[in-house]
């Protein structure tokens, strides 16, 4: 019988000494080489005593590749970038809205340099961050008055609470909508102090529903835009125009969320009608809230437009500092509206707008030109086209609405009993690449929509490391 001896794990200092490790610590740090190898050790202790282990995996070197290895993982950044082949091009989950140069440019000028965030250059005094952008905003919304929070959420809750709180704010059935990620309107009406007064139905909402509700304690009608959803058939809702009128009559505020709020009317570039901010104000509405990042496509924000003595109210409300935007938003949010101006060439400029209005044709050739290259990456147990698909505009966007686009669809050339695992397994494996590759999976098939593969040069490079297990 022969006894194993069990090999020693080496020490910590003699591990830092190691010319292996050396290298290591000036490129992470000793603090962070120290804690790492210590983590290994104590990993590996039980092992080690038992035996279980080769000489070899626990010499000096094996454990400096390891630390290697973990401690870059440790430096990778977790915000990462990737590929959006979903079909639905302003993706919640994917950060919404891609930013043009223009505003990159001018987020980079205010994260690097002091600038006149609340200070009036004019007067030498004093001033309110909103006045960088009111302007501008006015001028392309015709808003008498401006202010800007964090999202739409903060600013429906924000606008909600200044304006309506301890008294009713009166809104249609078919209007309390979720908008997911846990917005639901009731739910924000609660938070911001205003007790919810639903009036008519699901489907169908007359002026007399509103009229029989109005009372003493009433402060506030909302309208809120239904964006992820619709309702269709048997339907009734009282124009904008005269439930402005209605408000107004009993000395009430109108508010309207838009959601996504278009600033330009969308079907000039053949997309689905959305209401324009414009409009609601014209129609009426004395506040209107809508998003930064979903169809006006800049950065995340929610932009609060409307009647002046409102906004002021509006402004000093203390939620407002706590829902305030930060300088780099300000920066961006100029930078897009800017663009704006030159309705002409917004869609060659504002990245959400170029890709929303791709031509199919256009994507459908791309995918034609890149199949070849997938087939060959895939190997033989895939097919792979280049196909008509649908996508959608996203972020609650005209829900119904779809967008003709074209997408490279793999399908697993397996039987049916084992097409589920293989295709989890695909996108699995495209979700590891340096730069993970998200589709969508439908009707047997792994769907990766063209219409938004800007780069295929980086998309093209990377196929080589794909590894789809059996
Ligand atoms: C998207 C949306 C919101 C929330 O906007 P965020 O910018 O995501 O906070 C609120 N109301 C409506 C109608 C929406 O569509």
């Amino acid at each position: 019988m022969s006894v194993s001896v069990a090999p020693r794990l080496p020490s910590i200092d003699s591990l830092l000494r190691h010319p292996a490790c050396r290298p290591l610590s000036e490129r992470f740090g000793r603090e962070a080489l120290l804690a790492c190898l210590r983590q290994l050790l104590d990993e590996l202790r039980p092992e080690a005593l038992s035996g279980q282990v080769a000489a070899i995996e626990i010499g000096p070197e094996a454990l400096a590749g390891r630390a290697a290895e973990r401690l870059a993982a440790q430096r990778r950044s977790h915000v990462r970038r990737v590929f959006n082949l979903t079909g639905t091009v302003l993706h919640t989950n994917l950060g919404r809205a891609l930013l043009p140069e223009e505003a990159i440019e001018a987020v980079q000028v205010a994260a690097r340099y002091p600038l006149n965030l609340e200070f009036d250059l004019a007067s030498g005094k004093r001033g309110d961050r909103d006045d960088l952008i009111e302007g501008l905003i006015r001028e392309l919304t015709g808003a008498e008055a401006v202010t800007v929070v964090n999202n739409n959420a903060a600013a429906v809750l924000l606008t909600l609470n200044s304006l309506g709180a301890r008294k009713e704010g009166i809104i249609s059935r078919g209007e309390l909508i979720e908008i997911g990620g846990a917005f639901r309107i009731p739910d924000i009406m609660a938070r911001a102090g205003v007790r919810l007064h639903e009036v008519g139905t699901t489907n169908r909402t007359h002026a007399r529903d509103y009229e029989a509700a109005l009372g003493p304690r009433s402060g506030l009608i909302m309208r809120v835009h239904a964006s992820n959803y619709s309702i269709e058939g048997f339907t009734a809702r009282v124009p904008t125009a005269e439930l402005a009128e209605l408000a107004h009559r009993h000395g009430l505020p109108l508010l309207e969320d838009l959601g996504s709020g278009s600033l330009l009317d969308l079907t000039r570039w053949g997309l689905p009608a959305e209401p324009t901010v414009r409009q609601a104000l014209l129609d009426g509405a004395d506040i209107v809230t809508f998003s930064g990042d979903k169809l006006l496509g800049g950065p995340q924000a929610g932009l609060i437009v409307g009647r002046k003595e409102l906004i002021a109210k509006i402004k000093k409300n203390p939620l407002k500092r706590a829902l305030r935007v930060d300088k780099l938003t300000l920066a961006a949010l100029e930078a897009v509206l800017g663009l704006y101006r030159d309705p002409d060439r917004l869609a060659e400029r504002l990245p959400s707008l170029r890709l929303l209005t791709r031509p199919q044709a256009d994507i459908l050739a791309q995918a034609e030109r890149l199949q070849p290259a997938l087939a060959q990456a895939l190997g033989p147990a895939w097919q792979v086209s280049a196909e008509p698909a649908l996508g959608m505009i996203g972020s609650g966007s005209q829900p119904v609405a779809r967008l003709p686009s074209a997408a490279l669809c793999a399908r697993p050339q397996v039987s049916k009993r084992l097409r589920g695992r293989c295709l989890l397994n695909l996108e699995a494996a495209l979700r590891r690449l340096p730069v993970p590759v998200l589709g969508r999976l439908d009707d047997d098939a792994l769907w990766l929509d063209l219409r938004q593969l800007d780069d295929e040069p980086a998309w093209l490079a990377q196929l080589g490391h794909l590894q789809v297990p059996e």
